[in-house]
C-alpha cells in the first residue's frame, strides 16, 4: 500500500498526530475500502477496526491503550470499532473474564454498538467457518495433516539462520490430509496426534512461514461452544480470518506481531481469492507496547500476587488491572488523556507513571468537589469560643475553574473543639513555619487562618506523660470570620483545614502508593517481588466533614491539601465510608 499524498490532497493533521492516522488519512483519500458492503449490500465504514482481548485474564493498563486507539481511532474517522474475543484456548478461558472485559470496555468509555446494531463478536463464533476454509486449504494443497511428533515438530523447525526440514508427512495427498482432518475434528485421536499445518515455506526465514499450525487436537471443554469441538483453530489462523469476516479494514496490534503479518496476509490472499472472504482484506499495522514505570503487566505475575496475598485480589487498588485502577478512582478520562498524549510509535520505550498520576489531576483540578478531611487527627481547642455554641460557615465545593464555583456551597459548622492535622503544629517552629506554634521567649504565638473560619491565635499546648502533644491551645477573633468585613484587618501567612469534632465524621481511609519501589521492578529477570514498596498500602482513621456522611460509592473528592480521593466501590457505604487514595496534590516521587 502506498503512503503518498500524489493526488495532492494533504489531510490537515488532527491535534495528536501518528503514523496509524497517517495510514488511515491515505487509505480514506483512495477509498481503498469505500466500495465494502456489509451481508445486507449496505455500505460498510472505510475504517473498521477491532480490540480483540482473549478471555483468558483481567484486562490491564496495556490494553486501555490498546482499546484507546481501536476505539479512539473509529471515532475519530467515522468508523466502527468491534469488541471481539479471541477465544480459541478452551483450557484458559473462561466465561468470568469476558464480564470483566465487557465492564472495563464499558468503562472506559467506549461502546461497540451503532445504528446498525452491537458489535460484539467472539472468534468461536466463526469455527464453523474456520473448520470449513481449513478444509478447503487442504483440498487446494495449501495445508496438509502433520503426524509427527511435537518434539520432531521442534527439531525440524531450524533456527535462525537454520532451515527447517520438510516433514515426513507434508506430501500426503489432500485426500488423505482431508479424511484425517475429519477424524480429528470425529474425535478419532488424542491430543497432539496430528496438526493442521500451512504448506508454505519450511526453510522461509520467518519462523511464522515455517508451515504454521492452523488446527490442533484439544478435547477440551469451552466456554461458548461446550464439547462440540475437539479441534481448535490456532490463534494465527483465526485472528486474519475474524478480521476478514468482521469486514476489519485496519488490524492494529502490537510489535511482537510484526513477524505473523506474511502469514496473516498469505491466509486471507489465498481465502479471498477463493471467494471466502471479502476484498480488499484487512491489513495489520504494529506499535509499540505501552510499558509504564513501576507497574508490571506479565499475566503471570499479577496472578502470583493475587495467588500469595500479595494484594487483596485483581481489583486491589495497587494493580495495574483496570478493575484496580478503577477501585483506585482513576477516571476514564485521565486514562484516556494518558493513552492519548502516550502516542503511537513503533518504538519501544517506558513512559512514567507520574504522567499518569498527571492526568487524573489534570482531569480532576477543575471538576473534583472540595472536602475537609483530617488524616493525622489532633484537638485545637480555642479558648475563648463559647462551649456548646456552634457557628455556620461555607465554602464553595467547586474549585474556582468551574461553573458552579459560585453558587454550590457547603456547609459545615466551627465549635470550640476542632481537628487539625498533626503537621499543622510545631512546638519548637522550623525557619519559613507559618502555621500553629506557641509563644515563646521572643516570638508570640503564631497566628494562622482557619480556612472558611476565623484567625486564630496558638497560646499553648498539652502534653501527655510520654511527652506526645495531645491538643494545641488558641484563641480567635470573632470579627475575622472569612467572608466578613472584619476579615480583610487580619493579614496571617497561615491557613489551615479543620474540622468540628463534634460533627466530623469518621472514616476509614486507605492511603495508596506505588507498588513497587522500582521504576522496572521485573526487567531483566530480576525478582519483582523485592521490589514491592511496603508503605504502598496504609489503612487510617481519619475525619471527614458532615457534609460527606452521604457520600455514595465511587464518589470522588479533592480532599483540600491532601489529594484526590474516591468512596471506595466495594466496602464504603453512607454510614460507614471507606475512602482511597488515588494520588496525592503533587508529586512525592519526584527526585
Ligand atoms: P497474553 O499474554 O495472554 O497474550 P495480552 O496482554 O497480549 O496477553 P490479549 O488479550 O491478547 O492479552 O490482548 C488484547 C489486545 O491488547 C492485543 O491486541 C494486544 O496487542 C493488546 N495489548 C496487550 N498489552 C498491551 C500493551 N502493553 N500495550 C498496548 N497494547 C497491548
Ligand atoms: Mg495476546
Amino acid at each position: 500500500m502506498s503512503n503518498d499524498h500524489t493526488n495532492g490532497h494533504t489531510p490537515p493533521a488532527p491535534a495528536s498526530s501518528n503514523f496509524l492516522r497517517g495510514i488511515i488519512e491515505t487509505d480514506l483519500t483512495a477509498g481503498a475500502y469505500a466500495e465494502r458492503k456489509d451481508s445486507q449490500g449496505q455500505p460498510l465504514p472505510q475504517v473498521v477496526t477491532r480490540f480483540p482481548p482473549e478471555p483468558n485474564g483481567y484486562l490491564h493498563i496495556g490494553h486501555a491503550k490498546s482499546i484507546c486507539v481501536n476505539f479512539g481511532l473509529a471515532r475519530d474517522y467515522a468508523g466502527r470499532c468491534h469488541l471481539r474475543f479471541d477465544d480459541t484456548n478452551p483450557e484458559k478461558e473462561e466465561q468470568e473474564y469476558v464480564d470483566t472485559i465487557i465492564d472495563s470496555v464499558r468503562w472506559l468509555g467506549f461502546d461497540w454498538t451503532d445504528n446498525t446494531g452491537e458489535h460484539l463478536y467472539f472468534a468461536s463464533n466463526y469455527f464453523d467457518k474456520l473448520y470449513e476454509m481449513a478444509e478447503y486449504l487442504i483440498t487446494a494443497g495449501l495445508a496438509y495433516v502433520d503426524s509427527q511428533s511435537a518434539e520432531q515438530m521442534t527439531a525440524n523447525r531450524g533456527n535462525f539462520g537454520e532451515p527447517g526440514k520438510d516433514s515426513p508427512f507434508r506430501n500426503r495427498s489432500a485426500e488423505e490430509s482431508l479424511d484425517l482432518f475429519r477424524r480429528m475434528k470425529a474425535g478419532e485421536f488424542k491430543d497432539g496426534e496430528h496438526i493442521v499445518r500451512a504448506r508454505i515455506d519450511m526453510a522461509s526465514p520467518n519462523m511464522n512461514l515455517r508451515d504454521p499450525a492452523i488446527y490442533r487436537i484439544r478435547h477440551a471443554h469451552h466456554h461458548r461452544t461446550g464439547d462440540k469441538w475437539c479441534i481448535y483453530p490456532m490463534y494465527d489462523y483465526t485472528h486474519p480470518i475474524s478480521d476478514a469476516l468482521e469486514n476489519i479494514s485496519h488490524s492494529i496490534c502490537t510489535l511482537e506481531f510484526q513477524d505473523h503479518r506474511p502469514f496473516y496476509d498469505w491466509l486471507l490472499e489465498h481465502l479471498s481469492s477463493a471467494g471466502f472472504l471479502q476484498k480488499p482484506v484487512p491489513h495489520q499495522y504494529e506499535f509499540s507496547r505501552l510499558n509504564v514505570t513501576y507497574v508490571i503487566t506479565s499475566k503471570r505475575k499479577l496472578r502470583q500476587l493475587v495467588d500469595e496475598g500479595i494484594v487483596d485480589g485483581w481489583d486491589d487498588p495497587r494493580m495495574p488491572t483496570l478493575v484496580g485502577i478503577r477501585r483506585r478512582g482513576f477516571t476514564p478520562e485521565s486514562l484516556q488523556l494518558f493513552c492519548d498524549r502516550t502516542g503511537v510509535t513503533k518504538s519501544d520505550g517506558w513512559i512514567d507513571m507520574s504522567s499518569l498520576e498527571g492526568a487524573l489531576r489534570e482531569d480532576l483540578d477543575p471538576k473534583a468537589p472540595r472536602a475537609s478531611a483530617v488524616l493525622q487527627p489532633l484537638k485545637l481547642i480555642i479558648d475563648n469560643f463559647p462551649e456548646g455554641e456552634t457557628v455556620a460557615c461555607h465554602a464553595p465545593v467547586y474549585p474556582p475553574a468551574h461553573p458552579e464555583h459560585a453558587t454550590a456551597l457547603r456547609h459545615f459548622p466551627i465549635s470550640k473543639t476542632l481537628w487539625i492535622e498533626q503537621e499543622d503544629f510545631m512546638e519548637t517552629p522550623v525557619k519559613g513555619y507559618f502555621r500553629l506554634f506557641p509563644p515563646s521567649a521572643d516570638k508570640p504565638g503564631s497566628r494562622v487562618r482557619l480556612r472558611h473560619g476565623y484567625v486564630v491565635e496558638c497560646t499553648g499546648f498539652d502534653k501527655d506523660a510520654d511527652g506526645k502533644v495531645t491538643a494545641v491551645h488558641c484563641t480567635y477573633f470573632p470579627d475575622s470570620k472569612s467572608g466578613t468585613e472584619g476579615s480583610a484587618n487580619y493579614k496571617v501567612k497561615g491557613n489551615i483545614h479543620w474540622i468540628s469534632v463534634a460533627h466530623a465524621i469518621e472514616a476509614e481511609v486507605r492511603l495508596y502508593d506505588r507498588l513497587f519501589t522500582d521504576p522496572h521492578p521485573d526487567a531483566g529477570g530480576k525478582d519483582f517481588k523485592a521490589a514491592l514498596n511496603p508503605d504502598a498500602k496504609k489503612v487510617i482513621s481519619a475525619y471527614l466533614e458532615p457534609g460527606l456522611k452521604d457520600a455514595q460509592p465511587e464518589q470522588r473528592y479533592q480532599f483540600e491539601r491532601h489529594g484526590y480521593f474516591i468512596a471506595d466501590r466495594v466496602d464504603s457505604q453512607p454510614g460507614k465510608l471507606v475512602f482511597n487514595r488515588t494520588v496525592t496534590l503533587k508529586d512525592s516521587w519526584l527526585k
